[in-house]
């Protein structure tokens, strides 16, 4: 036998062994194992590769606002939201419970993202160009509209024309809240919409305003107390929040929303959370910026 020859026949029955190891190693029924989920592989040092090595998440996104984000009895949140952030999460091979949920509001999102406190957000978060100064969103897949909440008897407010020169409460780093002081109302600052409930009640306020979604899952939670007035008179595109610059993770999250568009994983979403009390719209098209 040649050298060459002798190599070849090594590496022959080397490949035998290992195809026998294969098959379960003569356990002799050669019956094959049911092939699991193939766990999804990534280029090496980016993000989705990073976090599906890890296993784990951590997502920022409300924890008081009803049909997107909640955190009802069984302590973590529910909602629109959360389930568009259980989609990301399967698609690097995290389960449920690998995603660890962190409570953001309006004014912490971009420096939760930038500080590296969270993965990523999706928190009724508007793409807007002033925010893209320093984190990067993948979406938008919803399109909301800022609109107003009153007490259920007002026959006063019908309109963004009947709120100016009065006090109106909204959100501290919220868009809604800018748009407030844009219009000429006298907007009230909180942290979160839920603590804007008290001011209506109590008549500190005339209204609240934010995002038509938010509102409806507001009045819909306090029935018959509350009701939402006009037309939206914004546009709020939600997109999901992640660290600037990180392209890869940006047009990745934007194919899986286009999968989950597509395979109706978004419209289950919606159909079982926001969709008890609103219509479901079709999404609109990532934007690939
Ligand atoms: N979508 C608006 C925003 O991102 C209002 C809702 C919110 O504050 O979460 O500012």
């Amino acid at each position: 036998m040649t050298r060459m020859r002798i190599a070849l026949v090594a590496v022959a029955a080397a490949s035998a062994l290992a195809l026998a190891g294969c098959a379960g190693g003569g356990g002799g029924g050669g019956a094959e194992e049911p092939t699991a989920e193939p766990a999804p592989t990534f280029e090496p040092g980016t993000t989705m590769a990073e976090l599906a090595e890890a296993g784990s998440i951590t997502v920022g996104t409300k924890f008081d606002q009803p049909l997107f984000g909640l955190v009802g009895p069984s302590g973590v949140p529910e909602g629109f939201d959360v389930e568009i952030a259980k989609i990301i999460a399967s698609e690097l091979g995290i389960e449920e419970d690998g995603i660890e949920w962190v409570e953001t509001v309006s004014a912490n999102r971009e420096p939760f993202i930038q500080n590296g406190q969270v993965d990523i957000v999706v928190a009724t978060y508007t793409i807007n160009d002033k925010r893209k100064e320093v984190v990067d969103f993948a979406g938008p897949y919803y399109m909301a509209g800022q609109s107003i909440l009153v007490l259920a008897d007002n026959e006063d407010i019908e309109s963004e024309d009947d709120l100016t020169g009065q006090p109106v409460c909204s959100v501290t780093g919220s868009t809604p809240a800018a748009k407030l002081a844009e219009i000429g109302a006298e907007p009230v600052l909180t942290d979160t919409y839920t603590n804007c409930l008290e001011p209506l009640r109590s008549g500190q306020v005339v209204a609240v305003s934010t995002d038509n979604v938010i509102l409806a899952g507001l009045a819909a939670q306090n029935e018959g107390e509350f009701k939402v007035v006009g037309e939206p008179f914004t546009e709020e595109p939600y997109g999901i929040g992640l660290a600037k610059d990180d392209t890869e993770f940006r047009d990745w999250i934007n194919d899986v929303l286009e999968e989950a568009y597509e395979d109706g994983r978004y419209e289950e979403a919606w159909n079982s959370t926001a969709g008890t009390v609103l219509p479901f719209v079709e999404p609109p098209a990532p934007d690939r910026y």
